[in-house]
């Protein structure tokens, strides 16, 4: 059996995303053993009762002692605080990561923290669900998914390289880029379709005053897609926006214009500019289901409780689809 990549990995968080690790690397045997924490005494409970890790520390300095490699898996708003705390614990020639959704303030709160011999390799695995804690997570997350590690260039390769065996070990997709390209890049992509998300259900909230039951009862449209992503979790959601203000703001600033365009089409009747746009999002999704990053079912592939697991049989499609 080949031998583990790293000897001990201490998750700092265990969460979505770190039991989800802690699933992973075990399945995969890419670690010999794993240490966890989490901030409160009922989720490091909970670690210990589903068997997710090999040592359950009450504290994160505790927790990071003789680990090779060390993954911060809480909100980025905590970062420094965690990055001062572990810092003095942290073994020498041990590689530090973590997996925020922002990766240059998270970059400028954990790194003066870095003790020298100990290499920092921030990484954002682009992959997640709208629920959070340790039940939430499965072996299978990263599969098919993208890791994005953000190295400073002056950050150690062959630290750089392990690391991305780790991920890739986990089924992963491994890039490398800045830091601040990568805020600007998930800005558009996941950052303010949140944004968009918490607005929009909150607007129908709002209104529901007056038609709370017709928001939820003919929720089967759009406004449903949007609400399970205003489901993700409120104190990451927060810290991501706060985080990520430069790329966000920026990108928000191109989303207000191009609504504005939209909204002058419709006042004018101009169908061509809607019907322009609309050719052109539907090539998009497309392009992400054939790149293998969504399923092509309808209904993003949620089973109905009224139809038969088995497809649907269509006679009308042709021999060969
Ligand atoms: P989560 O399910 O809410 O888990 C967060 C974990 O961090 C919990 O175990 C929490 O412990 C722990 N924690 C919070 N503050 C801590 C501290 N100061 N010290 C030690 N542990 C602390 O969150 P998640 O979805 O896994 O997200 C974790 C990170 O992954 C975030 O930085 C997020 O940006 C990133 N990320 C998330 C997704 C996603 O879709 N969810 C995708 C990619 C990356 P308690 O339960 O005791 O509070």
């Amino acid at each position: 059996m080949a031998k583990p990549l790293f000897g001990r990995l201490a998750l700092i968080g265990t969460g979505l995303i770190g039991s989800s690790i802690a699933r992973a690397a075990r399945a995969q045997r890419l670690v010999g053993n794993i240490a966890a924490t989490a901030r409160s005494a009922a989720t490091r409970r909970r670690v210990i009762e589903l068997g997710l890790a090999d040592q359950v520390a009450d504290s994160n300095a505790a927790a990071v002692e003789g680990a090779d490699l060390v993954i911060a898996c809480m909100p980025v708003g905590q970062c420094a605080e965690v990055a001062r705390e572990i810092a003095p614990h942290l073994k020498r020639g041990a590689i530090l990561s973590d997996v925020g959704s922002v990766k240059a303030q998270v970059a400028r709160d954990m790194a003066p923290h870095v003790p020298a011999g100990v290499h920092f390799v921030p990484a954002h695995p682009v992959a997640g669900t709208e629920y959070s804690g340790p039940d939430a997570g499965f072996a299978e997350l990263f599969i098919g998914r993208w890791c994005i590690l953000t190295p400073r260039e002056d950050a150690d390769a062959a630290a750089v390289e392990l690391l991305s065996a780790f991920w890739s070990g986990m089924g992963a997709k491994v890039a490398t880029m800045s830091a601040e390209h990568h805020d600007l890049v998930l800005a558009i992509t996941s950052h303010v379709p949140h944004l968009i998300a918490y607005s929009i259900v909150g607007t129908a909230d709002d209104l529901a005053a007056v038609t709370r039951s017709e928001v939820l009862q003919y929720s089967a449209g759009g406004f449903r897609d949007f609400t399970r992503i205003a489901a993700s979790d409120p104190t990451m959601w927060r810290d991501i926006f706060l985080a990520n203000k430069t790329g966000v703001l920026e990108m928000l600033g191109r989303f207000n214009q191009d609504v504005g365009k939209l909204a002058r089409a419709i006042e004018a009747g101009d169908g061509d500019t809607l019907f322009d746009l609309f050719a052109r999002t539907r090539a998009i999704r497309r392009g992400i289901i054939e790149i293998g990053q969504d399923s092509p079912a309808p209904d993003f592939g949620r089973p109905h409780p009224s139809l038969p697991p088995t497809p649907i049989p269509r006679p009308y499609a042709s021999g060969d689809e």
